[in-house]
């Protein structure tokens, strides 16, 4: 089983509903976990605030979203 993780959850994240979703998300192959989060890596460059970037590494069985640049709607 594979999943979503998002390293660090910035303002942008929180304010967007597909975040959870995606985090909540299980796939049955590594291909399905692929697609989906450079999807949403895509969908997080181009509609969150854009002053940082995303890229997906693979760890184990987990995709995860690593964040370039630290996002200006940081919530400490
Ligand atoms: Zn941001």
């Amino acid at each position: 089983m594979y999943k979503i993780k998002l390293e660090k959850k910035c303002g942008c994240a929180k304010k967007d509903a597909r975040t959870d979703e995606v985090l909540s998300k299980t796939f049955s192959s590594k291909e399905e976990a692929e697609l989906e989060v450079l999807k949403f890596v895509n969908h997080a460059n181009a509609s969150w605030c854009k002053k940082h970037r995303f890229y997906a590494t693979e760890e184990g069985n987990d995709m995860v979203i690593n964040m370039e640049l630290s996002c200006p709607n940081e919530i400490k």
